[in-house]
């Protein structure tokens, strides 16, 4: 028998931990809308909401950082007019220092887009402007009056926090780079500090006013990222996630198993005869039906299981580190409890009903079509042997069901 990772008191623990398992599973949000938590910090996003909030804000910062890499040198060309010679040559320099160091910035992201890296990143590509501003501005007050520097350069700093709101970022996340951000400017001030408190205050305030508008540009940004994100990944009817979801996530998860050397398992269901259901009580009641065994679903399986609506009505769940043997005691144990189960319809019938599953081990190194083949071959077989059963791969013998 191989090593058993899926015991019975996992299965006690489970249901103990109800409440909590929903929440950590982060299928509450899949299927909530946006909590405020999610736009505080990134604690309760899914590993899949955490990829694509980074490869939206990858693909803009690329854009961010080649945009200014451009502009600032360009930029010098006003310099020429604003500033006396010696000063805007100063500001040349000190522009395309700027820009080779956001074009080796975008080069960064470019080769290795990991979270960590587009944290990095994203916090030079401020950070680096912020520096530039603080080192021209202290040495263009050695040569002139700073009442005299051009507004469009003394607004530098508030133009950078602004740009900060074309980022998704979590109000943690912005306040995090913003505080990063300040810190050369509060050493600047302090620096320059010639005792005009009421002119400190004043750009203190500007700083203040310009943070939080990003901070609620970010928000929304977010919240509007969240939502594009749950439309497109997450089944509106169960709260499961999609098909295509599902496939990216079990990629990520055989490509971990092949490193590992490690399987998986998956099963596959299909509602047994579910357009009578439908012709009988109605598409309401059918929906109903469908809800029910998602929730079913959710309760029954681990935190660490992967439940997808894959297609009409048909589920998918992948349960990894799990063999084909106790993969298959899951089963048999969700049909069970599914088989048992029933829903009222508003004329106080009940209705009751049953599945059929494809329970398959993941081959390390094979290709997930070839799993998805497997796993649909199994399912049809449990179809024609008569419905209400269990069949897994060749490795064991089908399972019967025991009627209870
Ligand atoms: P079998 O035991 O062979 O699987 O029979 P079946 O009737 O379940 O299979 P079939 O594929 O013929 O029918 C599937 C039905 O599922 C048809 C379709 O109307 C219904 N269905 C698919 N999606 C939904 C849905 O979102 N809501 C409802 N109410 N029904 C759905
Ligand atoms: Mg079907
Ligand atoms: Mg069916």
């Amino acid at each position: 028998m191989p090593n058993s990772s899926y015991s019975e008191n996992d299965d006690r623990r489970q249901h103990v931990n109800k409440p909590q398992k929903l929440l950590n599973s982060g299928k509450s949000f899949f299927a909530s809308n946006s909590t405020i938590e999610d736009v505080i910090s990134t604690s309760h996003h899914s590993k899949d909401f955490i990829q694509t909030r980074n490869q939206y804000i990858v693909e803009r910062l690329k854009l961010v950082c080649l945009f200014f890499a451009i502009s600032v040198p360009l930029s010098s060309l006003f310099d020429f007019i604003a500033f006396e010679n010696v000063q805007a040559e100063l500001l040349l320099v000190n522009r395309l220092i700027l820009s080779c160091a956001l074009i080796g910035l975008c080069q960064l992201i470019r080769r290795s887009n990991t979270v960590n890296m587009t944290r990095l990143v994203l916090t030079l590509s401020f950070l680096f402007p912020v520096l530039f501003y603080t080192a021209t501005e202290l040495s263009l007050t050695q040569t002139m009056a700073y009442r005299d520097i051009p507004l469009s350069f003394t607004l530098i700093p508030y133009l950078i926090v602004a740009m900060l709101g074309l980022f998704p970022l979590t109000l943690i996340g912005g306040i995090a780079l913003l505080s990063v951000i300040s810190l050369p400017l509060t050493i600047l001030e302090y620096i320059q500090y010639s005792g005009n408190y009421a002119a400190v205050i004043d750009k203190l305030w500007l700083l203040v006013l310009f943070g939080g508008i990003s901070l609620w540009l970010q928000s929304g940004q977010m919240v509007m990222l969240m939502k594009l994100y749950r439309e497109s990944t997450i089944d509106s009817l169960t709260g499961l996630i999609n098909r295509r979801v599902l496939i990216r996530q079990i990629e990520a998860i055989s490509k971990n198993s092949n490193a590992v050397q490690k399987s998986f398992s998956i099963m596959m269901f299909d509602l047994d005869h579910f357009k009578r259901v439908n012709d009988t009580y109605g598409h309401m009641v059918g929906d109903q039906v469908l809800v029910k065994i998602s929730s079913l679903l959710k309760w029954e399986l681990r935190n660490s299981d992967v439940i997808a609506r894959f297609g009409g009505e048909e589920f998918l769940v992948v349960m990894p580190h799990l063999e084909l043997e106790q993969a298959t005691h899951v089963a048999l144990r969700v049909a069970d409890v599914i088989r048992k189960s029933s829903v009222m319809t508003d004329q106080q019938q009940e209705v009751t009903f049953t599945t059929s599953i494809g329970v398959t081990q993941y081959i390390v190194d094979e290709p997930i079509a070839k799993l998805f083949k497997r796993v649909d071959d199994l399912l049809y077989q449990a179809k024609n042997q008569g419905r209400d059963r269990v069949e897994n791969t060749p490795v064991l013998e089908p399972v019967e069901l025991v009627a209870s």
